[in-house]
């Protein structure tokens, strides 16, 4: 069986010249066509855009000119701004929509010369577990077309892992890098917030948004985020710390760190076998020299997704209000401005962004601020208190990403409340502001099972480092969904 290609492989084939970048992105666009049928993870592919890209990639190539990701075939979520590309955010509100602008991620990885094969599919808005709120179409998990991607960015944790792109960007504002990933097999970061800038991201919910890589490995993910974190001075709440070169300590070990792993993610509403690939990693990371803490608790965990249910809206009402058919997007006719807004709205938007909207106004509104949304502030200092602490005692913490395999096409549809507990292991993280990587850790019934990393703020040299040490000692990673198609 052939191999599935990773970045940090096909960066070693270009610098090479084993490959040009032309034959990588020809090959890559090979996959796409090959599995799109099945899989539907594009929302728009810009084919001829890669083709002249990766012969500009060429040529900087030829004359010596490379960065780490020049020639590197990528794809990026729809809700994050390419210049002259369509950005829908999956949504009728922007169907049209083709910004004067890139975002400074995708900016970034212009700089460095990185293909752009098209945009990911997504839950609208980011709003979602498993891509089909998206007003565009479903998507479905390679390994199995019956089940979903996970969401909101199952565009692109489809498209990593049948190899429709090296590498794709998400965004995470309650897990959606990490739950996706974890359906799909594939690795998926959310950094510390304010590590990468957010300027040209749709905003969801801003001060828990944060863009990230999907990749196939952990060492791959390292070499991406380095290229795309770093101080922005469009985003005011981006760091201005110096990047590290994260690939640099990719290969210290685990020797002597230590690794807590909370009771509160071995709950019982969590599925025997994603419990046991925590115990099995947890294994293999101690006989790699970690040492493991069993006994340690969060016990405000359980307060986590509803905090986030409180926030996320909260926030998401005020910063989609902008969508009023004037400013962006879809505009509708009407015999005066409010019912132009009505209207606008009213077609623009799906079900579950008109529920969040519905739902954030509601706890914002004056007799229940102080209930709601006060109240909710303040458990989220006490739930980033208790990562605080524990990290005194701890480097990294284990876990779980999701309590299940990813579920059913249309299982979840009918049930908001269902569907929003997928996200119970992953939303503490976004709350908190912490790094967590999810890792592909083993399956259940043909279904990949993710595994998940927690670090204290700024913490991603760890996560790098433990993630790639399990990773040299595991090969779920390696594994290709059936829809993949060697050539
Ligand atoms: N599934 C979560 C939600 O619907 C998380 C989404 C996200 O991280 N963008 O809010």
């Amino acid at each position: 069986m052939k191999d599935l290609l990773t970045v940090a492989k096909s960066r070693h084939l270009l610098t090479s010249k084993q490959i040009s970048a032309l034959e990588l992105t020809k090959e890559i666009l090979r996959c796409i066509h090959a599995t799109e049928d099945e899989v539907a993870s594009y929302v728009t592919i810009t084919e001829e855009l890669a083709l002249q890209q990766a012969d500009q990639a060429d040529k900087c190539i030829q004359k010596g000119q490379m960065h780490s990701l020049t020639g590197i075939p990528m794809q990026i979520k729809d809700n994050l701004s390419t210049a002259n590309v369509l950005t829908t955010c999956s949504s009728n509100m922007l169907r049209n929509y083709i910004p004067p602008f890139n975002a400074t991620v995708v900016e970034k990885l212009r700089k460095e010369k990185t293909v752009l094969l098209g945009k990911g599919n997504m839950d609208e808005f980011a709003m979602g577990s498993s891509t089909e709120n998206s007003a565009i179409k479903r998507t479905y998990n390679p390994w199995d077309l019956t089940k979903v991607p996970g969401g909101s960015s199952g565009g692109p944790a489809a498209s990593v892992a049948c190899q429709q792109a090296l590498f794709s960007l998400g965004s995470d504002t309650g897990g959606s890098i990490r739950q996706p990933a974890a359906f799909c097999g594939i690795v998926g970061l959310k950094p510390t917030y304010g590590l990468v800038s957010r300027y040209g991201l749709v905003a969801f919910a801003s001060s828990l948004d944060q863009v990230g890589p999907m990749t196939r490995t952990v060492e791959d993910s390292a070499i991406v985020l380095r290229a795309i974190a770093g101080r922005d001075r469009a985003d005011a709440t981006c760091l201005t710390r110096t990047v590290p070169d994260y690939e640099k300590s990719l290969d210290k070990g685990v020797k002597g760190l230590r690794i807590g792993i909370p009771t509160e993610y071995f709950d019982p509403e969590i599925d025997e076998t994603a419990k046991q690939s925590v115990i099995d990693a947890a294994q293999v990371l101690k006989e790699n020299g970690a040492t493991i803490d069993w006994d340690i608790s969060l016990p405000s965990t359980k307060y986590a997704l509803a905090v986030y249910y409180i926030i996320a809206p909260s926030e998401a009402s005020a910063n989609l209000s902008r969508y009023d058919g004037v400013k962006f997007g879809h505009a509708s006719s009407g015999d005066n401005i409010w019912d132009v807004i009505e209207k606008t709205r009213q077609e623009g938007f799906g079900p579950e962004v008109k529920r969040r909207i519905m739902l954030g106004t509601h706890v914002l509104s004056s007799g229940y601020y102080d209930a709601y949304y006060l109240r909710a502030s303040k458990v989220r200092t006490i739930i980033t208190q208790e990562f605080k602490n524990i990290f005194k005692k701890v480097d990294v913490l284990l876990g779980p990403t999701t309590p299940t395999t990813a579920f059913g096409v249309g299982e979840k549809m009918a049930d908001p409340v269902a569907m929003y507990k997928s996200d119970i292991l992953t939303v503490p993280a976004n709350i908190a502001g912490i790094p967590a990587i999810s890792i592909p850790g083993g399956f259940s019934n043909n279904l990949p099972l993710g595994i998940q990393f927690m670090a204290p703020h700024l913490g991603e040299e760890i996560l790098f480092r433990v993630g790639h040490s399990y990773q040299q000692s595991t090969s779920w990673h390696l594994m290709h969904p059936p829809v993949f198609k060697a050539n």
